[in-house]
């Protein structure tokens, strides 16, 4: 029979895990509007977008009408949260609808959040709001354009809903929303530590053979399936920590149920990009110690993976021990990848060919950010105003550095030298920094070895969804004008090519805003 409805869907997960799938459909939404539509993605995955559009096209992105072969289900999974281990957690708002055939020959989860409750809803609502929903649809966009793994929005669907939240204040009632979202896999870290806990060997290895099938089938064939499996994931951490490294971007709730087994991005809640440097920095209003702070992001991946590595020991050796054993051995394998991965990617930002020494680059890189630390400068400026630099103009990057400085009022402005020296007269030029006489010095080494612009201007993006621009736009959505959204998204799909009327977009944060906070 002709297929009805916008596409057909796959259950092999249903298929393959009912143990970890419990039936679940969209509650009905009393005014559905959609907000947000990606088409180019929806016509990747051979969906008509302007039927998307249609009132059907929402009953589909909502979980309400099913189209013939789906069987939506909540996915079960346990996880760690704030390194407590929590047996069930699972989708308590959202749904994995079934699977895509993408154009590119790959299969894509069709996920929605805010779908409403289920048995794993744990007592909150199950819904979800237009800010958040929109953000999430934001960071994915920029996170793929910039080249990182990540689970995609196809739309996002406003409920006509009011749904209640206690942040960012008391009481906020706010506008309802589904998110459709596509990702390769949505089994995390998770999945398998809920299976694992269960004590059912059979269920693990049915677990772990339908990770290998859909993510990883080349390592099927080989002599110990599941060590290659999680030598797989190991090494699509360590790159995928090392893109977020790279570009300034900090999760912000790494738990094991954010931590795909594909290596993608998932759950943008309270994510951020970095404003001006600090290693230390986190923005998540629910992380009181900075658990997951930007720096802490390589070690708590390790941890994650050592998860893992625990859950999946019945299936790599003769016995649990031993299991752990061989998987202490394959996670101990992710600092070093990561530590490559990070390399490569800092030698690109620098401009720097592969002829340039490691240790040349890890120097060259430490003392960049050290400099960038000890003012605070903008992550992101800075690292594109290199292109110019290579190019022999160094007024924008010198101007990251002013501007960070007299945003903070730091004694040791740059190019206004030593505390008094401008109070001291004003003819004479006044006296470099420290600052200043070590940018000196790191430019004149740095340009020893021949970077080049192109590179740099390809790997550093000019735009990304920076905080008080997401903010402030996901303000307007939510009271419906969605203009600065549309804005925001055209800029940061297109990240590394600037253009004309988008500087505001490139800029940080006006002087004095206070300390970004994020709420999920
Ligand atoms: P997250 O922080 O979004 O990854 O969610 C962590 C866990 O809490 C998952 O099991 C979610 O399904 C659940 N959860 C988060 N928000 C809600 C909500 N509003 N209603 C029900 N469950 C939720
Ligand atoms: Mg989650
Ligand atoms: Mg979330």
């Amino acid at each position: 029979p002709a297929p009805t409805g916008p596409a057909t869907l796959g259950s092999r997960f249903a298929d393959a895990l009912p143990e970890l799938a419990i039936a679940a459909r969209g509650r009905s939404t009393p005014a559905p509007t959609l907000v947000a539509l990606n088409r180019s993605l929806a016509d990747d995955l051979a969906l008509d977008p302007d039927e998307l559009a249609t009132d059907a096209g929402i009953r589909f992105l909502t979980g309400q009408d099913v189209p013939p072969g789906a069987t939506p289900v909540a996915q079960v999974y346990a996880g760690h949260q704030w390194g407590a281990f929590r047996p069930r957690l699972g989708d308590g708002r959202a749904l994995l609808l079934g699977e895509l055939a993408h154009r590119d020959g790959t299969v894509r989860d069709l996920h929605l959040k805010g779908t409403g409750p289920t048995e794993m809803s744990r007592g909150n609502d199950g819904f979800a709001a237009v800010g958040p929903m929109l953000r999430e649809y934001v960071f994915g966009e920029a996170m793929h354009a910039l080249g990182v793994p990540t689970t995609r929005a196809l739309a996002v669907i406003g409920t006509g809903a009011t749904i209640h939240r206690d942040t960012p204040v008391p009481d906020s009632e706010l506008p309802g929303a589904v998110l459709a979202r596509v990702a390769r896999s949505h089994l995390r870290v998770g999945t398998f530590e809920y299976v694992h806990a269960l004590g059912d060997n059979a269920l693990l290895r049915r677990t772990a053979d339908h990770a290998v099938a859909t993510l990883y089938p080349h390592v099927a064939g080989s002599a110990d399936p599941y060590r290659s499996l999680l030598t797989e994931i190991v090494a699509a951490h360590a790159r995928l920590t090392a893109a977020w490294m790279s570009l300034g971007f900090v999760h912000g709730v790494m738990s094991t149920d954010n931590t795909t087994i594909s290596g993608e991005t998932i759950d943008y809640g309270p994510c951020a990009f970095l404003d001006g440097y600090d290693p230390n920095v986190w923005f998540s209003s629910i992380d009181r110690y900075g658990r997951y702070a930007y720096g802490e992001q390589p070690p708590i991946a390790a941890w994650n993976l050592a998860r893992l590595g625990d859950a999946l020991a019945p299936l790599l050796g003769d016995d649990e021990t031993a299991g752990r054993a061989v998987a202490a051995e394959v996670v101990a394998g992710f600092e070093p990848a990561y530590r490559d991965e990070r390399r490569h990617a800092f030698r690109a930002k620098l401009g720097l060919s592969r002829g340039v020494p490691d240790a040349v680059v890890d120097d060259l890189t430490e003392r960049f950010l050290a400099l960038l630390a000890g003012a605070r400068v903008d992550f992101t400026g800075a690292f594109r105003a290199l292109a110019a630099a290579a190019e022999g103009d160094e007024s924008a990057l010198r101007g990251r550095f002013t501007r960070a400085q007299d945003d903070d009022g730091t004694s040791d402005a740059f190019g206004d030298g030593p505390a008094g020296a401008s109070a001291a007269g004003g003819t004479a030029d006044p006296e470099p920094s420290a600052t200043q006489r070590a940018l000196d010095a790191w430019l004149h080494e740095w340009r020893a070895n021949a970077p080049d612009a192109a590179t740099i201007r390809r790997t550093n993006p000019v735009y990304i969804p920076r905080n008080h621009v997401v903010e402030s736009a996901l303000d307007q959505a939510s009271s419906g004008d969605l203009t600065a959204v549309t804005r925001l998204v055209a800029a940061v799909t297109s990240p590394f090519t600037e253009r004309g009327g988008l500087e505001d977009l490139a800029e940080p944060a006006p002087a004095g805003s206070p300390a970004h906070r994020t709420f999920c």
